[in-house]
């Protein structure tokens, strides 16, 4: 039997949260990112759920070829652009939409001689700077993308710095900044991320770029994706593998973090940080048992972590833990962990099996179909 450590993947839940999007941006087109493969979703489970997307956004060549040799032919831009010239041909043979955030990729096409798609996304500096050209050379660059053989529309895009905090100030700022940028110009607009599909209709515009709100997370601090609607894509699970006897005043684990303050019934799971599952999990971290919240005592360590039983006294060797998903939300343990929800999902590693499972599929099924690793 092998180890069951198990990330579930619901597509119906992708199908749901993209359908929530279109409510939350009636007026605009969506993009699903489906970057860092599916947010760690797994492109291969989530995409056939996001047929109805307007298109999707992946940041790196190989994300589009993964796409491709799925099958699937729905549209595709790069969030990036290409860094070398010689990437356009893979571009064109691919049949993807580019993201130009610097004069060297203008000049690169100019190079080619030609526009290797139709359409063109021109990515404008509004305040995050990170990518994106200068304001005042947008006209400009606009005209020579749009003078290029084959070139029949460019858009304009822009990201937010902190479109999920309550920082209002530096949200409008940007859409001001952008605005002034490209007055006038032809092309489609392009903003908001998650966070500002959430907070700012105002920057939703003709296109939305979903990403973690696709997988049922929450972008906003303090709010869980099922707060909002959303419902989670994966569950992470894991088996108890040992029960234990600790005795009162013996510790658990390695550096002795955690000592128990009255004889506990520790259970062993199978999961570590060498799952994706972070070592800097804190003491007293819910893991869902029958599901009760189990507090995580001591150390994680690369293949196992231990719980506190005392709360399920029925728990026993090979009863199923959660350690987030579906009843325990992902945003709770990655707080638990001092880091994002986003980090947790696309950390997961290969060692963790996938399966994909419909909580709502006939006769309350479960797994129907179990893939192999492709990574
Ligand atoms: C990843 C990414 C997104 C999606 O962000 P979410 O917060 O996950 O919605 C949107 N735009 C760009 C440019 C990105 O890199």
């Amino acid at each position: 039997m092998a180890r069951n450590t198990i990330a579930r993947i619901d597509p119906d839940a992708v199908a749901h949260n993209l359908g929530l999007v279109r409510q939350w941006a009636p007026h605009s087109r969506i993009m699903a990112v489906v970057k860092a493969d599916a947010y760690g979703h797994r492109l291969d489970l989530c995409l056939p759920a996001l047929e109805n997307a307007d298109m999707l956004a992946v940041a790196t060549i190989d994300e589009a070829r993964a796409i491709r040799r799925l099958g699937n032919r729905q549209a595709v831009l790069l969030l990036e652009g290409v860094l070398h010239a010689s990437d356009l041909a893979v571009v064109e043979a691919l049949g993807l939409e580019l993201t130009l955030h610097h004069p060297e990729q203008v000049a690169m096409l100019e190079n080619l001689g030609h526009a290797p798609t139709p359409r063109l996304w021109l990515k404008v500096e509004s305040g995050m700077h990170r990518l994106g050209v200068e304001p005042e050379q947008v006209p400009a660059l606009h005209a020579r993308l749009l003078a290029l053989p084959g070139a029949e529309q460019v858009n304009l895009v822009s990201h937010f710095a902190s479109a999920e905090s309550v920082d209002e100030a530096s949200v409008r700022r940007q859409l001001r900044r952008f605005d002034a940028a490209t007055r006038g110009l032809s092309g489609e607009r392009c903003l908001a991320n998650s966070g500002a599909i959430l907070n700012h209709p105002d920057s939703h515009r003709d296109w939305v770029r979903a990403g973690i709100v696709l997988y049922g997370i929450s972008p906003l601090a303090g709010r869980s994706g099922p707060e909002l609607g959303l419902k989670p894509v994966m569950t992470l699970e894991a088996e108890i593998m040992a029960i234990n006897r600790v005795p009162a005043g013996e510790s658990v684990g390695y550096g002795a973090r955690f000592t128990a303050d009255r004889e506990l019934r520790v259970g062993v799971v199978g999961v570590g940080y060498g799952d994706g599952y972070p070592r800097s999990m804190v003491d007293g971290t819910p893991v869902l048992v029958h599901g009760r919240r189990c507090p995580l005592v001591g150390r994680v360590s690369m293949d196992m972590l231990t719980v506190d039983l005392s709360a399920c006294p029925e728990a026993a060797i090979g009863t199923r833990a959660v350690l987030w998903g579906k009843d325990l939300p992902i945003e709770e343990i990655a707080a638990a962990a001092g880091t994002i929800p986003y980090e947790l999902s696309c950390r997961i590693t290969r060692r963790v099996r996938y399966r994909e499972s419909h909580a709502a599929g006939p006769a309350g099924g479960r797994i129907l179909r179990e893939f192999r690793l492709v990574r």
